[in-house]
């Protein structure tokens, strides 16, 4: 991370106008540090085109011997062989790592997503109490045995570890999508072969070499940087990956499936989302107006939880939707590294202008936008990528603007009329990611949770979320669970042994068979 070498401790640099050079991370080495002019270079978002960093450009020869070093690991080295408290010690160093260096790493999320730095924090510390959390379950993990199965019988069920995990990752959370996947593989006993965005790989690089200081063997985890065509493809279409665990969109995870098919490669696909904001009139009506702004703004709409679609109950729509408006107006959109910025810049100019293309008149087809709707020339906008947050109304189900992943903090509002509408209204799309209501009626929550279709449901609150909780997708937004006990033993396979004791019931006659001619 010095321009230099990936190896060097250099607190404070994160923020400051050196250029990071990153190599890749294998068995335990960093190699092919790209020089000056060389490897897949970053410019910080909104910043004009300030180069923040350069990754090496992965090649299929790159993951080959990262997938290799990663199978050897698994299979002779001690990593999947310690104990479970073992495995989680390991973890709990590598989580108070992360805490001492919380504030370098939030400013280098924040750098190269473009976020707010007060969100790039939310994410550091939400990782450290993942990985923690990890290190529980690492610690906790154990067989059933059953013991009801006859006189004879014991028998047990072990989870054993999958063996080689391939991860890939996408740029709206670098580092917390990582940690909801490394430290429960890690936890489980796998090796890894992580290939991050190449827009935002820093913090997953940054990351390998603390598990590095934290014990982790050489070989258990490898980066490889670079595109998708060259480093994601063939990690996924690799025979020596055992589990690969991706997240990004919908169209890229069917890339995913038809690679992996060839080895028949287990999967867990953490995909794109559409998810709705259902505000009854019997709401507490400011805190969903808070709640559905930062519901569709949190990490400029970047997110794949993002509460896209407002669904507002007819009798209260319009005071609500003004207000809504008035107040989007208001947000703080700047610069990712001022501490007042509420929405930063977009990921890229190539992503601003695929959210544009969503608000066209063609579009639009007779949908208003009430606020926003263009990127910010401004003086204190000048580097660009700025889009303020953007609320259109009037849009049918049948739109693109309310069935497709815009991926920015553009809201769209539709109007409903009854409990039954809502529900129909939210469960019409092909993803089913999340969904949040809000009412203050239990009994309409309770059976909200209930119809709604996505792997979660958020009740007067939103994109809220612990550790603890699974999260997954139903539909196009995929399949395989995250974080919780369900997240741990996405990286386990189950055995069953069974034993018998005392004499075989015999399946053959005992009694010599006759010879031919002898009957
Ligand atoms: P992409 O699908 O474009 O990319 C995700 C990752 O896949 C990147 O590392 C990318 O590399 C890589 N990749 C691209 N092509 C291939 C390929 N053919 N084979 C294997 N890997 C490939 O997603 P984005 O990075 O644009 O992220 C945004 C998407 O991620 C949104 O749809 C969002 O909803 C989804 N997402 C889902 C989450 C969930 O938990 N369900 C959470 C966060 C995001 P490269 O960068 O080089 O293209």
């Amino acid at each position: 991370m010095s321009s230099a070498s990936v190896g060097a401790e250099a607190p404070g640099l994160a923020g400051t106008a050196e250029v990071r050079a990153y190599g890749q991370y294998v068995n335990g080495r960093w190699i092919e540090v790209p020089g000056e002019g060389e490897g897949i270079v970053r410019l910080a978002p909104g910043s004009g085109g300030r180069v923040i960093a350069r990754f090496a450009a992965g090649t299929p020869d790159d993951v080959a011997e990262a997938v290799s070093a990663a199978r050897r690991a698994f299979d002779t080295g001690p990593w999947p062989r310690l104990t479970g408290i073992e495995r989680g010690r390991v973890l709990l160093r590598l989580a108070a790592l992360l805490r001492e260096r919380a504030e370098r790493f939030a400013r280098l999320e924040a750098e190269e997503v473009g976020k707010p730095i007060r969100l790039a924090r939310g994410d550091v510390a939400a990782t450290v109490d993942i990985i923690e959390y990890a290190a529980g379950l690492a610690m906790a993990a154990h067989g059933d045995v059953h013991t009801n199965l006859g006189e004879d019988y014991t028998a047990w069920t072990v989870r054993e570890p999958v063996g080689v995990v391939g991860m890939i990752t996408p740029w709206n959370f670098p580092l917390l999508q990582v940690a909801q996947k490394l430290p429960f593989a890690l936890g489980a006993g796998c090796t890894t072969v992580i290939k991050p965005s190449e827009l935002t790989s820093g913090s997953t690089l940054e990351l390998a070499r603390l598990t590095e200081a934290a014990g982790v063997p050489p070989g258990v985890v490898n980066v490889v940087t670079g595109y998708g065509r060259d480093a994601g493809r063939p990690l996924a279409g690799s025979r020596g990956v055992d589990l690969l665990s991706f997240t990004g969109s919908t169209a890229t995870g069917r890339a995913v499936i038809a690679a992996s098919g060839e080895h028949a490669t287990r999967l867990s696909l953490e995909l794109g989302g559409k998810a709705a904001s259902v505000v009854f009139a019997d709401a507490d009506l400011d805190d969903a107006v808070d709640g559905v702004l930062f519901g569709v703004l949190f990490n400029q709409g970047e997110c794949c939880v993002s509460g896209a679609r407002l669904l507002i109950e007819e009798s209260v729509a319009d005071a609500f939707v003004d207000r809504l408006a008035e107040r989007a107006a208001r947000v703080r959109v700047g610069a990712p590294l001022d501490e007042r910025t509420e929405v930063g810049p977009l990921i890229s100019g190539d992503h601003v202008t695929k959210v544009l293309d969503y608000l066209t008149d063609e579009a639009l087809d007779g949908a208003r936008i009430l606020t926003g709707g263009a990127v910010l020339s401004d003086a204190a906008h000048g580097g660009g990528d700025y889009l303020p947050p953007t609320v259109v109304d009037g849009v049918g189900p049948d739109s693109r603007l309310f069935r497709e992943e815009i991926f920015g903090p553009v809201l769209t509002v539709t109007r409903f009329t009854g409990f039954e509408q809502a529900m129909d209204l939210a469960n019409a799309v092909d993803y089913g990611l999340a969904n949040t209501v809000w009412t203050k009626d239990v009994d309409k929550a309770m059976r909200a949770a209930r119809r709604l279709r996505s792997g979660r449901v958020w009740i007067n609150t939103t994109l809220d979320g612990s550790p603890q909780l699974p999260a997954g997708g139903m539909g196009a937004s995929g399949y395989g669970r995250e974080l919780g006990q369900a997240g741990f033993d996405e990286f386990t396979e189950v055995k069953s042994v069974q034993l018998r004791t005392g004499p075989r019931t015999p399946f053959f006659d005992a009694s010599p068979a006759p010879r031919p001619g002898e009957e």
